[in-house]
């Protein structure tokens, strides 16, 4: 029995010591020594609130918690117990007897840990006060190396209570002189059934009646034991494939009494191998007649199979790479196809990407890539298969098809004289810049420009080099105009221009924008076929007025030109 120190003893101790002062600071400094250098966890805390006044190192190693963090706090507001029947058992064991001794108990850690500890706590009594030193010896590992062998001896023996392998032992007639459950399970027998039979009358079949005998002699003779896998026959009639070990009973002077076995029942495992020898074999076959390239790969990357149709494709044959990678991921496909080899190991499901393989002359080919695994009967992967589908002219004829689509595009929105956007182009981005000009409130103008006298032009220096005027015209016109600003053919040889986003102050901008396409297009000659030509233009112009149609603006416009054209031609007229 652990008493507990009283005040009196404690104060009389204290006495003692300051009688020899020396000796009392040598004693105190080992105290000190003792309580910092404990790997233990020791705190002193005071008993009528529970609140620390002092902890270890030990203590702020264990609980993860600084010294500031703990002290002037409880344990109960550091939420340290994980099971608060711990710290109640504490309470009223201190509360009786004064101390607890071992005590086993769960604490949270600074982060939520949880620590088995022994806890030693004893009450003192300092200047009248009651205080509780607590130790608390950390045994997680202990505890937790416990647990896990408990399990595995837990899982060890249910194991070997469900085993499946049967123990039969005979005596030197072959009569059964014992029958385990497992040997009533894979023959059919019950215990009684079995005993005193013969062994031939219960389990062999009639080739191994005959060598019985021989069978015999050899185990007993073999005093290490024999192996064998045979056929067996069950009760009723079935024939299966037993995995036998075989030993000799001897008796305490060492005379052969008997045999023992152990036998194991194992066609289903020879089934499945052979299923599976089956399947596979079936499986080449199938992949020999396949017109994509395929590969097989075994868990390290080792090459086992190529079919016919790779071999064509690519050019290597099975001899050249049997066991090793095939040297066809071009650099820049690696990191792609480690990643998807990553995922496919990791996941165990197909994977499928697009990607780029070499031939062994060194020909890029696109290929799709799918990838999966084959697993052995013990569900790991034993084998990865890749299918490559060369779709190299699938894209070229994909990239061919965007071209023309490209093309048709331009062709269908586009002039194929001059080039330039045409009636309906031109009018989709008129309309398009109506909507846009409404929703900021912005200015948007037009310009109807028709080349004067061009029946004169065609009538005299020919229709082809009326076209390379147009054609030129066209040319002038782009380089003036600003980049935002659009020209298309919106008639025979007459051009819509569209003016967006003019400056507020707009009138003198729109009209020099105009005034320079006009006087450009009568100072510059027209290089023709026929020789230079000199043209002119009329331009009617508006812009926009609230809510209006393009149609309205373009009749306005019309109008104008009609105006100019009246007033002689060469002139700007703008809509009233
Ligand atoms: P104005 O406009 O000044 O009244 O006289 P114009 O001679 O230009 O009269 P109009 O606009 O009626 O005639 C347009 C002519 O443009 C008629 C047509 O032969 C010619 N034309 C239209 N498209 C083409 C083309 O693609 N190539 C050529 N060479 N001529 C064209
Ligand atoms: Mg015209
Ligand atoms: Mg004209």
């Amino acid at each position: 029995m652990i008493q507990k120190p009283t005040y009196e003893e404690l104060e009389k101790k204290i006495q003692k010591l300051e009688q020899s002062d020396k000796k009392a600071r040598e004693n105190e400094e080992r105290y000190k020594l003792a309580f910092q250098t404990s790997p233990d966890a020791i705190n002193i805390s005071r008993a009528s609130d529970g609140m620390f006044i002092n902890v270890n190192h030990g203590f702020t190693k264990i609980m993860g918690y600084k010294q500031d963090d703990v002290i002037g706090k409880t344990s109960l507001s550091l939420n340290m117990w994980a099971n608060p029947e711990d710290r109640n058992r504490l309470i009223n064991s201190l509360a009786k007897t004064g101390y607890v001794d071992n005590m086993e108990a769960r604490f949270i850690c600074k982060g939520g840990r949880i620590v088995v500890g022994l806890l030693s706590a004893h009450l003192m009594q300092i200047n009248g006060e009651d205080f509780i030193l607590s130790i608390i010896r950390n045994i997680t590992q202990f505890k937790n190396a416990q647990e896990a062998l408990q399990k595995s001896e837990q899982q060890l023996s249910t194991h070997l209570l469900n085993t499946p392998i049967g123990a039969i032992s005979w005596d030197l007639n072959f009569k059964t002189i014992e029958w385990n459950p497992a040997a009533e399970n894979i023959f059919g027998y019950t215990k009684e059934e079995a005993l005193g039979k013969h062994i031939a009358d219960l389990i062999l079949t009639e080739d191994s009646k005959e060598i019985v005998e021989d069978i015999f002699q050899d185990i007993l003779s073999e005093k290490g034991g024999t192996h064998s896998i045979n056929e067996n026959i069950t009760k009723k009639g079935r024939r299966i494939i037993c995995d036998w070990y075989n030993t000799v009973l001897q008796d305490a002077d060492g005379k052969n009494i008997g045999m023992a076995s152990l036998v194991n029942d194992i066609s289903a495992r020879k089934q499945t191998e052979e299923a599976l020898k089956e399947s596979e074999e079936g499986l080449k076959t199938i992949l020999s007649a396949t017109p994509d390239p395929i590969a097989i790969y075994n868990n390290q990357g080792g090459t086992e199979y190529l079919n016919p149709a790779f071999i064509k494709l690519f050019g290597w044959s099975l001899d050249e790479l049997e066991g090793k990678r095939i040297p066809f991921v071009p650099d820049d496909q690696k990191k792609i196809t480690s990643e998807k080899v990553k995922e496919l190991l990791s996941s165990g499901k197909k994977v499928q990407f697009e990607s780029k393989r070499l031939t062994k002359k060194g020909r890029s080919i696109d290929v799709i890539i799918s990838s999966s695994c084959i697993k052995d009967i013990n569900g790991k992967i034993s084998k990865l298969v890749v299918i490559l589908k060369d779709i190299t002219e699938q894209k070229q004829i994909r990239n061919e098809l965007r071209l023309l689509n490209i093309k048709l595009e331009h062709k269908a929105t586009h002039d194929s004289l001059t080039g330039a956007p045409n009636r309906g182009a031109i009018l989709d981005r008129l309309r398009n810049e109506l909507l846009r000009a409404k929703r900021g409130n912005l200015k948007l103008s037009i310009g109807i420009c028709d080349i004067d006298h061009f029946k004169h032009v065609n009538d005299k220096y020919g229709h082809q080099a009326g076209d390379d005027v147009l054609f030129n015209f066209v040319k002038i016109i782009q380089k003036t105009l600003r980049p935002y600003d659009m020209v298309g053919r919106y008639g025979g040889e007459e051009f819509l221009l569209v003016i967006p986003d003019l400056p507020d102050s707009i009138g003198m901008v729109e009209e020099k924008i105009y005034e320079r396409v006009r006087a450009i297009t009568a100072d510059q000659k027209m290089v023709t076929r026929a020789g230079k030509i000199s043209i002119t233009i009329s331009i009617g112009i508006t812009s926009r007025r609230g809510d209006e149609t393009a149609d309205a603006m373009i009749a306005r416009a019309d109008a104008a030109l009609y105006r100019a054209k009246e007033n002689g031609r060469n002139q700007l007229a703008f809509a009233d």
